[in-house]
């Protein structure tokens, strides 16, 4: 009893350090939005997330304790053997140190990319950040410096005042994307359509991987 303990102390305090991390899945799939949509990529899905947005489509990443405190080698041996580009997504990821992960991803010479809303200080060694704010839990500022691209998505009117409002903030080579929130593309895709052509700073996004059937 004891010692299960001390293994569940010893195990919580290499998670805080980024050492080991609660990770959800791990898949070779298609990239399907953004920037590097149709490029291969290893996506390493980390769970926990207190941002809360309502149309999440992977609440069950919310609770970091539902998924295994995993040593970073064996992330890193498994993206490896898959694919250049390695996909850090959520939950998110933000919510721990990304030092010591990204740092081993580095030294075996993978390029790799969060996908984030920021919303925690920025740790890592990033070769593509794609920024997506939420209004509950905004952005770092140094996010915002760092982001190379800006992704909004697109769930009622008030989100394209909020999507002008975040592109403000970010530097000035931020690509600029409006993604449907899948749940209400019927309804948006026009409205972004129709926001794109009036302003064509922005670009569209699609989750081009749910209309592949692909995770
Ligand atoms: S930030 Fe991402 S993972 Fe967290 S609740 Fe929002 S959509 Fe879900």
């Amino acid at each position: 009893m004891y010692l299960c303990k001390l293994m569940k102390e010893e195990i919580q305090l290499l998670v805080d350090k980024g050492e080991m991390l609660p990770l959800m899945e791990e898949f070779y799939t298609i990239q399907g939005e953004g920037f590097h949509k149709g490029t291969a990529a290893y996506f390493v899905r980390i769970g926990g997330c207190d941002v809360g947005c309502h149309w999440c489509d992977v609440k069950e990443s919310w609770n970091a304790n539902l998924h295994p405190p995993t040593e970073i080698s064996k992330i890193v041996n498994n993206a490896k053997k898959y694919s250049n580009t390695i996909v850090i997504t959520g939950g998110e990821p933000l919510t721990w140190d990304m030092t010591a992960l990204t740092t081993q991803l580095k030294a075996e010479g993978l390029q790799i990319h969060i996908e984030t809303s920021g919303a925690y200080k920025l740790t890592g060694i990033w070769d593509w950040i794609c920024l997506s704010p939420k209004k509950m839990k905004l952005p770092t500022a140094e996010v915002y410096d760092k982001a190379q691209e800006l992704k909004m998505i697109i769930y009622n009117k008030d989100d394209f005042r909020f999507a002008e409002e975040q592109a403000a903030k970010v530097n000035k080579d931020c690509i600029l994307y409006l993604q449907p929130e899948w749940s209400k593309r019927e309804k948006v895709i026009p409205e972004i359509v129709e926001y794109v052509m009036k302003n064509p700073k922005w670009k569209v996004s699609l989750q081009t991987h749910k209309y592949l059937n692909i995770p």
